[in-house]
């Protein structure tokens, strides 16, 4: 079982690259478990075709300890398991305390040893990597991280404070960085401005994902690209992402 956990920046793409990625790696005939991790909880709509599906948090908080694994794990595009931790309600509790809930709830279920995915792919929020966001990356987990960035400036700080907690975790074993993932906004020296904080944080550029309408047009039709473009070039793009992460490439 491979953990995947991409972080990034509020809006930078990280469910767009996270819901492509897992439906390309179920493509090629892998068990996925995709759990957002982000209080949005809308990770999983466009591998869901734009069903919501509710989040463990809220089902726990009606359900109390009669939660059953069919009421929190629901099937999407290419049988990919989709979950969303969901969030405390606004104003209220602490957002990262949710992902730790809903992962101890997964456990007590046994949700991995039942369902035996070959990959978790874990979405989550980096704007903020208090310790309850950086728990994917605590704990076993999440094994290997990924941090989604374009060249806007928010974006690479976020970038460099999500590889920050992954190098102070490393020591303990936990999660290691395995690159950027840059997601194009097209700003200037776009390439480079990554490619400097890759270099600095000792890590590379995975895959450079260009600006494309037609992930917009595919979100507003409720999928993601490689169930709505499946011929498109952005989805050739997801394909090799899928290549390179499941080691099947080059
Ligand atoms: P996050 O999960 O990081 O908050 P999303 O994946 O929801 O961000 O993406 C935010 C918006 O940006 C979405 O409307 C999505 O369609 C759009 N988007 C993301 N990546 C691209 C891209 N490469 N080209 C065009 N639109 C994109
Ligand atoms: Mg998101």
């Amino acid at each position: 079982m491979r953990k995947i956990a991409i972080y990034g920046k509020g809006g930078i793409g990280k469910s767009t690259v996270t819901s492509n990625l897992s439906a390309a790696i179920a493509a090629k005939g892998f068990n996925v478990m995709h759990i957002g991790c982000d209080p949005k909880a809308d990770s999983t709509n466009t591998l869901m075709r734009g069903a919501v599906i509710p989040p463990i948090l809220e089902v726990q908080r009606t359900k109390k300890n009669n939660v059953k694994l069919d009421d929190i794990i629901f099937n999407g595009f290419n049988n990919v398991k989709c979950l969303e931790c969901g969030g405390p309600t606004p104003g209220v509790g602490c957002a990262g305390r949710g992902i730790i809930t809903a992962f101890e709830l997964l456990e007590s279920l046994n949700a991995y040893d039942i369902f035996k995915p070959d990959y978790v792919m874990y979405d989550v929020l980096g704007d903020v990597v208090c310790g309850g966001f950086a728990m994917p990356l605590r704990r076993g987990y999440a094994e290997e991280v990924y941090i989604v960035t374009s060249g806007e400036k928010m974006s690479l700080y976020a970038a460099r404070n999500i590889a920050t907690a992954v190098e102070n975790f490393k020591s303990k074993g936990y999660a290691k960085l395995k690159g950027l993932i840059l997601n194009s906004r097209n700003v200037a020296g776009e390439y480079e401005l990554v490619k400097k904080l890759a270099d600095e944080l000792k890590t590379e550029i995975v895959i450079q994902i260009p600006r494309d309408g037609a992930i917009q047009s595919c979100e507003d039709n409720n999928v993601c690209v490689m169930e709505g473009s499946p011929q498109s070039k952005i989805a050739d793009v997801f394909r090799d992402l899928a290549s390179i992460i499941s080691g099947d490439c080059c």
